[in-house]
This record gives C-alpha cells, structure tokens and sequence, in this order.
C-alpha cells in the first residue's frame, strides 16, 4: 500500500511512501518517516488503494514508513482547513501543517510519573504526618509523593517511608495534569432582557449544530462578554468543545478569572507565552479531546480540536489578529473558514466592528445581534475634542489645560485617570541641536526611540539598541542631541510634575511583560493603589476598572497620518475602545481627544456617537475605489540584502505581470521600510476587481518568473501592513 504524508515544512505537496507489512495507517495518522537521511514526523494525507504510483514515480524508489504515532489522528475538518489556509494564502500545505504541529513533544509517547495509592496494608508504625498522608489517599486518586507531602503538610521522606513499609503501592500515572471540566450551570450574572435575546440567538446558533456567522455588537461593557459565554455553556452541553480567540495575551489575565466565575474553572490557554511543558499537556489534551474550553491567541486556531463546537473571536476588528510573518494568514477570516468546513457557528464580537464585517453583515452574509446599551447604570462616556490649535498646551508640555484640569477633578474625587499615547518610549525622535543630525537606526529605515527607564536609544522595529551617545555622531558637539516629540515616558514625567501625590504607572508592552507583570497592573487599578495609568495601545483592550472615570487621548491625530486604507477606520477603533475603558459603572465617565483636527469624520463619528455614519462613509470611499472589501488586494514583497538584486527582480515581476481585465499591478516601489533589518525591500501592490480568482493569477504569475537565491518572496493576501 502507498500513502501521502504531508510533512510539517515548506515542501511543495505531500510526498509518497510504501506502508510496511501489518502497519494499518488511516487518513490523518501521524507516522515517521524517512526524508533525506533524517527521520521526520507527518501526517497520513492521503491513503491509495491501488499501488500505481504517479506517472514519473518509480515504486522501487518509494521509501517505507517507520512508525505509525500513538497519538489521535487529525480529522477531516482540520485536514481540509490546512488545504484550504495554505491554498488561500499561497503557502505549501505542510507550512500550514507546521502551524498545526506546535508541540513536537506532544507528539512523543506520553511521559509516565510514579504515583502512589493505599496498598491496604497498615505500616508497622503509625505518626501524625503518616496517617494525614493515608486520609488524603483514602479518595482513590494517585498522587505523587511531592504532591502527598504538600497535601499533607509533611516532607517526602515521610512517603517514602510510608512505601517502602509497604502501605502504599506505585502506579504509572501521566506527568501531565488534565484540564478541570468547565461546568454550565456553575454561576454566571442575570442577563438582562436585552443580553437574554442576545444570548439566544447565540444559543440558537449552536444548537443549529450548522455553520454561521453572528456579529455580536454592543457598545463597551453592554455584557457581550456574560453573553456569548452562554454560547459556549450552550456548546459545552452539547459535548463540543469551545474555541475563544482573543486579540493578545495580557488580555487573558482579567478574562480566565471571569470565566472562571462564570464556569467553575479556569479554561485551558494557549499563546506563545507557554512553556514546552505546558504546551504539550495543552496540545495532546486537545487532541485527545479533554480541553472543553480553550482560550487563547491567533494560533489557537490551528489546535487539533476532533469536535469542534463553536468559535468566539473576541474584539474580532483588531489588526492583531493578522499574523505577519510566516503563513500570512487573517486569524478572524480563518476562523470563518474552519466554522464553514466544521459546520458550527462563529461568533465575532465587538464594539468597533471591521469595515469587511459590516459588509458582510449589511450584504446578509452574517446575522447581527445588537447590545445597544451599557449594562446597568453606566452610560457611555462623554466624549470631546480639545482642539490643540487653539487650546494646546504650553511650549515643551504634551498636556494641554482642560485635560489637566480634568485629571485634577478625578483624582481630587478618589477616582482613576487614564492617559493614552500610542507611542512607546520618552521621545520618538532624538536630534542634534547643532547639526539637525536625526539618530536613526543602522539597519532599517526608522528613527532610533530614546527610552529613558533604559537608558537606551531604541529601534522598534529590529530590537536594535545603543546608549544615547554624549557627543552628536554628526559633528560632535556635546550634550547637543535632544529628544523630540512625546512617548508615554516623557507623559509620565510631565503628569508626575503636575500631580506629585498620584501614583502613576506606565503600561506598555516594554515596562510590562508578559501576563504576571499585566496581572499586578489590573490589580492595583481594582485595587485603587493607581491614581493614573499612562499607556499605549495595550491599555486600550477590555479591562474593566470600575472606578476610572477620566481619559485623556494624548495625540488622537497619531494613526491617521500615513498611506494605510484602513487609518480612518482603525484610529476610530481604537480611540472608541480607549473612550470605552471610562465610566463603566455608576461614575460616569469623560473623555477628552487632543487633536489638531477637530472636524476629522473620526473625531466627529467619536464626538457625537456616530458609529454607523461615520462607517457607511467608509465603505461608500472604499466602494468607489473598489477598495476591500469591496475589491481585493495582494501584496508582494521581495527583500535581500542585495539592493540592485531586489530592484531587477522587482522590475522583471512587473514586466511579466499577465494582462488581464480587472487586475492591476502597481510598482515596484520601495516599501515605506525600505531597509529591515539589513534587507531592501520593494514591493508590489495587485489590486483585482473582487469576483476575480486573485490566488489563481498570481501563481500563473509567480510562475513566469523565479527570483535569485537571495531575494525572497513573500505574499500577502488581503494586506493590513502597507509598510
Ligand atoms: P463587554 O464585553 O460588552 O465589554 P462585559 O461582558 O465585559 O461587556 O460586561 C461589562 C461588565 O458588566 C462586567 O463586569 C460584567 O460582569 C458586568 N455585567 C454585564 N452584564 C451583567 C449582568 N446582566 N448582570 C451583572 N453584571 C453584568
């Protein structure tokens, strides 16, 4: 028997072997096999009945199999997702298997631990620490003699003791811990009238037990969340297992107690914060079918789920949810797709939902469930501009005096202030008084960010770093390089000047990492220890403080400078989610926008609530320029290190680019980086009319031409990053 094994790297297809004697494979089996003179592991593709190999394939050559993997084989749903991710984003299947394949040592047999029970027989001695141990056995369950000592208070030895007198008996029992069962009818709010409709359609949904997409809508803090947490009860009661995907990790933290709360447990996680260990208990128990609820980052979406119930895509419009590198992939458009090939439902939810959702929604393709109203007392925040042209503040501050004014009432009353500034950092650019010389990063085209906690200039987009030099590298003047333009840092200086008795905390992804560090921040807001937090974006998600009335956007106008198709509709989502973390009890909440552009169509859609409007001008915008969603977008970017090698082979793309009605090419160009990490870049931008078979024009192109060794290629289907 010959079979198809798909192997986990950039191959082009799945490649033939000859199945040993007595070896009973079946699509989906994980098996290891030769590949050059290595062993790798893959994945049964396809099974053939017949062994007439392809023409061009001589049976003799064909290689046998090695083993066949104790692990549960993948289903024809995550089969045919693989298939259909790598074709949609033009990358080799088995690059798409390795997003499926996270865990390599999940794959290995499980590992096995000595555990102890009761053997039966009393031990010749009897002590305190020795009976405690043997109550805590009395429930049957095995533990190990570290887990025994804690439970019982004691050391070891005493375990040990107990086992080598012959009261307790080893058993093998598996290293990994399971996942506690998450329980419906645990807990859970009273909805009100409006979240129960809201919650039944969910429900409705998935006991449809058939594919849909619902777009649950509802301003910040309506109870989406409480919400669609009946989905999942729903999902759960079915025996199905729930998938929640959420923009970024620090999230997490505030949400798995919530579920919690609302379930009994903690659900499993999933991001790249895991440890191997953890990443391999999470991955074999999802595949064994053990994790009811998993919440977790983009990459979940890849999780060998065997049955699949529901997906939630949280905060579906966030661009974080484009991965980048690798398999350019949308993880909200995926998470669709798996729905489709899956048959269950997928609920996107959101208070800002994305342009292409709206469309989709407006053209009938998804339902639309509405939360119109804040729970509870709260009302939305209200929300106004400071019109820094006429109001700014004073020369060398960032903080103009009606937003000083209203960080002073809110801290006077005992509530919370926060400020936003998307900019990480003291100041994002650090000149020379002298000279005009600018300090810029060796190795990619962007300014070097002084961070001052660090000491350290800073290039955000390669990591690349360097002390702030003391004499000007231009001409050499000393202490002449200043620091131009704010970063939250040089905010936080500014506010602890005007507020010395507040207690002012900076969160950004470089003062604060990873989810502990997150974790002691949402603490001390709950707990009133933080008078005002100043941050960038990462404050913006889904935290709930009840007692923070105040925001004040530091530069609103940041996100709309900048050739992005999306700035409009991002710089309004993100601002509408900063204005949504105010007032979100009975303290009702304020919010002040500094911009330069007052009468913007977002500062105006932010003003007077004017969500709807402001997105249906939009997509009239895009409609007209045949922009997505309402025409599609490929983009193609060649890198090396070689800057003529990247142009030639930039301009021999184009020259063979097919003609073709409703297709056209633009460029090359220089990408806006054109220099990232040493690399030049060029790219080219495909623009086609929407009912045309983007996919299938470009690898008719890409055909005509191979570019040199040392320029890669890389291609983007429905581009977020124009950079
Ligand atoms: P959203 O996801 O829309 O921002 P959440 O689900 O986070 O809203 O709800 C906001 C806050 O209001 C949370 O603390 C939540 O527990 C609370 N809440 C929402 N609905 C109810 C309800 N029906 N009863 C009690 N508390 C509720």
């Amino acid at each position: 028997m010959r079979v198809s094994v798909l192997i986990p790297l950039p191959l082009t297809g799945p490649y033939d072997y000859l199945v040993p004697e007595g070896m009973a494979l079946a699509r989906g089996d994980f098996v290891a096999a030769p590949l050059m003179s290595r062993q790798v592991i893959g994945v049964v593709w396809q099974v053939h009945e017949q062994n007439t190999p392809p023409e061009g394939l001589d049976p003799a050559k064909l290689k046998k199999l090695i083993d066949r993997l104790d692990v549960p084989p993948l289903n024809d749903e995550l089969m045919a997702f693989v298939d259909w991710v790598a074709s949609y984003t033009m990358t080799p299947p088995g690059a798409v298997l390795r997003l499926v394949m996270r865990s390599t040592s999940a794959l290995e047999p499980p590992r096995m631990q000595i555990a102890y029970v009761l053997s039966g027989t009393p031990p010749p001695r009897m002590t305190k620490a020795r009976q405690r141990v043997l109550d805590i056995l009395r429930d049957n369950l095995p533990r190990t003699a570290a887990e025994l000592a804690q439970e019982a208070g004691t050391s070891s030895a005493v375990v040990k003791g107990l086992a080598q007198a012959g009261a307790l008996s080893p058993v093998d029992r598996p290293a990994d811990r399971p996942f506690p069962t998450p329980d419906p009818a645990f807990g859970g709010v009273e909805l009100s009238p409006a979240q129960a409709a809201a919650a039944q359609r969910l429900i409705e949904a998935v006991d449809a037990r058939q594919f849909s997409t619902v777009l649950l809508d509802g301003v910040p803090g309506s109870g989406k969340t409480e919400t669609y947490f009946e989905a999942v009860a729903a999902a759960l009661k079915q025996g199905k297992q729930a998938l929640i995907l959420l923009p970024e990790i620090a999230l997490t933290v505030q949400f798995l107690d919530r579920f919690a709360d609302r379930f009994g447990c903690r659900p499993a996680a999933w991001h790249s914060d895991l440890t191997s260990k953890e990443r391999r208990r999470t991955w074999r128990a999802v595949a064994q079918g053990k994790v009811p609820v998993l919440v977790g980052a983009r990459s979940a979406l890849f999780l060998p789920f065997p049955d699949l119930g529901l997906i939630v895509v949280d905060e579906e419009h966030d661009p974080a949810f484009k991965q980048e590198e690798g398999v350019i992939y949308h993880a909200r458009d995926m998470a669709v797709v798996r729905g489709s090939l899956g048959h269950f439902p997928v609920v996107l939810s959101t208070a800002t939902p994305s342009l292409e959702t709206v469309v989709n929604v407006a053209q009938g393709r998804y339902r639309h469930v509405v939360l119109p109203e804040r729970h509870g007392p709260a009302n939305m925040p209200q929300i106004d501009a400071v019109d820094m042209r006429q109001d700014g503040p004073e020369r060398g501050r960032w903080l103009s005096p009606r937003v000083i004014e209203g960080l002073r009432k809110t801290l006077q009353s005992g509530e919370q202030g926060m400020l936003f500034l998307n900019r990480r950092g003291y100041a994002p650019l650090t000149l020379c008084r002298k000279c005009g010389h600018r300090m810029k990063s060796p190795d990619s085209s962007s300014w070097l960010v002084e961070h001052r906690l660090k000491n350290r200039l800073v290039c955000h987009h390669t990591g690349f770093s360097m002390a702030k030099p003391k004499t000007c590298p231009g001409c050499g003047a000393e202490d002449s390089l200043v620091g131009c333009g704010p970063g939250v840092e040089r905010v936080a200086e500014e506010a602890a000047d005007l507020f010395p008795d507040a207690t002012v905390v900076i969160m950004s992804s470089d003062t604060v990492r990873g989810p502990a560090a997150v974790e002691r921040i949402v603490e001390d807001m709950l707990a009133g220890n933080i008078d005002l937090l100043i941050g960038t974006q990462i404050v913006a998600k889904g935290y709930h403080f009840p007692r923070l009335t105040f925001v004040g956007v530091v530069d609103a106008d940041l996100g709309l400078s900048g050739g992005d198709l999306r700035a409009a509709e991002r710089t309004f989502q993100l601002l509408s989610q900063v204005a949504g973390r105010a007032g979100r009890e009975s303290r009702p909440g304020r919010v002040l926008l500094q911009t330069f552009m007052p009468e913007h169509p977002v500062m105006a859609a932010l003003i007077a609530g004017g969500r709807d409007g402001f997105l249906a001008a939009e997509a009239a915008a895009r409609e007209d320029y045949a922009l997505p969603p309402f025409g599609r977008l490929a983009s193609i970017i060649l890198s090396s290190r070689d800057p003529h090698a990247v142009e030639a082979t930039g301009r021999a793309l184009a020259k063979a680019a097919p003609v073709s009605e409703g297709v056209s090419v633009l460029g090359p160009a220089p990408a806006p980086f054109a220099l990232l990490r040493g690399r030049h870049r060029h790219r080219l931008l495909v623009k086609a009319e929407r009912q045309i078979n983007l996919q299938a024009y470009l690898s008719a192109w890409l055909a005509q031409v191979k570019p040199p060794n040392n320029v890669r290629l890389a291609v983007d289907i429905d581009p977020y990053s124009f950079l």
